[in-house]
């Protein structure tokens, strides 16, 4: 013997309470029942949100200037920044007449974040020189597809209509109280 903590098992015949369950069923019945008048530590997300912190990082935003155009110039510097490599892009040179849809002359035909990836640390939005790209406070929308997790410009640029423009007001604030 290696220590003294051994234990004798007994093969103990059951007795006619064991043997029928319904004592073990009552038991686990009223452990379900106690549980069922407590206060629930899970939410019916996303009809119901719980508060978010201030400094919270969700979903991206590609913003636009006051006149509507896409800010972004496709520079990369997110892409590069990005330490999961979530971005992609591919650019374009605008074109003649074009100069009310892109600030720039060059910007991102093709812009992606891969969600599945993305850690949402927000060092793309650091990175971002042309103050094209922020986190928001909204929460990226679970789905049962992989591919539908890779957000193109279509879920990325926000509207050009006021109604449509994504407040990022939330997002100043909290760089500021993270400098201060
Ligand atoms: S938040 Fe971070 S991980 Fe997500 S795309 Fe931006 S840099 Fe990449
Ligand atoms: S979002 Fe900003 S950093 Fe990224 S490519 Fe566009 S301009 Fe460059």
């Amino acid at each position: 013997m290696l220590t003294n903590r051994s234990k004798v098992v007994v093969n103990k015949e059951m007795t006619f309470a064991e043997k029928i369950y319904i004592p073990a069923i009552v038991a686990g019945l009223m452990i379900t029942i106690k549980h069922f008048f407590k206060k629930k530590a899970t939410i019916n997300f996303p009809e119901q949100q719980k508060p978010i912190s201030e400094v919270w990082r969700g979903l991206h935003v590609l913003k636009r200037d006051e006149q509507g155009r896409e800010n972004c110039t496709a520079c990369g510097l997110c892409a590069v920044a990005c330490p999961a490599e979530a971005i992609t892009m591919t650019a374009a040179e605008r074109k003649k007449g074009e100069e009310h849809l892109y600030r720039e002359e060059k910007y991102a035909a093709v812009y992606e974040i891969n969600m599945l990836r993305c850690i949402f640390c927000g060092l793309c939005e650091e990175a971002c020189p042309k103050e094209a790209i922020f986190l928001t406070n909204r929460m990226t929308p679970s789905d049962t597809l992989r591919d539908n997790f890779i957000y193109g410009k279509d879920k990325l640029v926000e509207g050009i209509a006021p109604e449509e423009r994504v407040d990022i007001s939330y997002r100043a604030r909290a760089h500021r109280k993270e400098v201060e």
